[in-house]
C-alpha cells in the first residue's frame, strides 16, 4: 500500500567529537497503514531517533543513508518545502515532555486549530469547530480549549498533545514515549486516548515506548529495537508473551508488572559497539560464533523474526531457552 511507511536499510549515526555515534543500524521496517506498530527498548536502543528521522527532524550532525518510502517518495530526499508539506499534515508527531512541547502563553485550543488552520487552510471559525470536535472525540471536556497549558496536568497535556497531532487527520501519528513520567491512573486515560485515534482505523501509529502495558494494550505488531538494531519483530501478542531473542525476554521480565528481574548489564557505548552479536557481553547464551559474525533476522515457525543464532535456519543452535 503506498501509504505504508517503507523503512529499507536505515542507517543513522551522529557526528561528535568522540567518534561517530552510530543510533540506527541497517534497518528495514514497514510500517502498515492503519496499524499500530510499537518500537521499544531501552533508553539508547535507538527508537526516537528512528521514529524522528520519518519526520527528518534529526539534529544537524546526523548522517542518514538508506531509503523512508511513502506514496512512492523517499522521504530522505525531500526537499525543505516538500518535507514541511507532509510533516504535520500526513505524518505528525506526538513529542516527548508535554510540558515543553506546548506554548505556555497559548490557550490549547487555539495550539489544536492552529494545525488544522497551517495544514487545512480553513478559517478561524471552521477550525474552531473541528478543535471542538477533536476535544469531544478524545473524551476531554471542551473548557480546556480555553485553559493554558500551565493549567492542566502532565496527562492532560499529553492528551492536548495528540489532539494537536491528530488535528489534520494525518494518515501517520508518530508518538514518542507518551506515557513518560506519568503516574498508573493518568497513563490509563493516555492510553484511552490513544486507543480512541487507534480505533478509527484511517491513522496509522508508530508507537515509540519504554511502557510494555501500553505496548501490549495497543500495538498491533512490536519491534524490538537494541544498540540501533531490531532484534525482534512481531505480533504484539507473541512478542510480548512469548518472547523469543534473549534481550525480548530480559526486557519483559524486568517490568514491574513481570518479574522485576533486572536485566544483567548495560546497553553496549553506541560509539564502541561490540563486534558480533551487540547482545553478546549480556547474554547468556552467547557462543563462539557470537562474538565474530552479526546474526540475521531469522523468521520462527510462529511469523516472527529474531535476531539471534538460536533461530537461525537450520536450528543448528536451537536451545529452548
Ligand atoms: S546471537 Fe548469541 S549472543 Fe546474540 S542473543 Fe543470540 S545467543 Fe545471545
Amino acid at each position: 500500500m503506498k501509504e505504508n511507511i517503507k523503512i529499507e536499510s536505515l542507517n543513522i549515526y551522529f557526528k561528535t567529537k568522540a567518534g561517530n555515534v552510530k543510533a540506527v543500524d541497517n534497518v528495514s521496517l514497514e510500517l502498515e497503514k492503519g496499524k499500530v506498530i510499537g518500537l521499544i527498548g531501552e533508553t539508547g536502543s535507538g527508537k526516537s531517533v528512528l521514529g524522528l528521522s520519518i519526520l527528518r527532524l534529526l539534529a544537524g550532525n546526523a548522517v542518514v543513508s538508506g531509503s523512508i518510502i511513502y506514496k512512492d517518495i523517499d522521504i530522505l530526499n525531500l526537499n525543505k518545502t516538500n518535507i514541511v508539506g507532509i510533516r504535520g499534515k500526513e505524518i505528525a508527531l506526538v513529542p516527548q515532555n508535554p510540558g515543553t512541547a506546548l506554548n505556555p502563553i497559548i490557550k490549547v485550543g487555539k495550539q489544536i486549530a492552529e494545525g488544522i488552520i497551517l495544514h487545512e487552510k480553513a478559517k478561524r471559525k471552521e477550525a474552531k469547530t473541528k478543535t471542538l470536535a477533536i476535544i469531544k472525540r478524545l473524551m476531554m471536556d471542551s473548557s480546556i480549549s480555553k485553559a493554558y497549558p500551565f493549567e492542566l496536568s502532565g496527562g492532560m497535556k499529553q492528551r492536548v498533545l495528540a489532539a494537536i497531532g491528530i488535528s489534520s487527520d494525518p494518515t501517520w501519528l508518530i508518538a514518542d514515549e507518551p506515557t513518560k513520567g506519568l503516574d498508573a491512573i493518568v497513563r490509563n486515560q493516555v492510553y484511552k486516548t490513544f486507543n480512541k485515534i487507534k480505533k478509527r482505523k484511517d491513522t496509522g501509529i508508530l508507537l515509540i515506548t519504554h511502557d510494555l502495558i501500553l505496548a501490549e494494550k495497543l500495538c498491533d505488531k512490536i519491534a524490538v529495537m537494541y544498540a540501533g538494531d531490531i532484534l525482534e519483530f512481531g505480533l504484539s501478542k507473541e512478542v510480548l508473551e512469548n518472547p523469543k531473542h534473549p534481550y525480548t525476554k530480559g526486557l519483559v521480565n524486568s517490568q514491574p508488572h513481570m518479574n522485576l528481574k533486572p536485566m544483567k548489564g548495560l546497553s553496549p557505548s553506541l560509539i564502541n559497539l561490540p563486534k558480533g552479536c551487540k547482545f553478546h557481553p549480556r547474554c547468556g547464551y552467547a557462543m563462539k560464533k557470537c562474538f565474530l559474525e552479526k546474526p540475521l533476522l531469522y523468521k520462527t515457525p510462529s511469523g516472527s523474526k529474531v535476531r539471534c543464532f538460536l533461530f537461525d535456519k537450520t536450528r543448528k543452535y536451537y536451545k529452548d531457552i
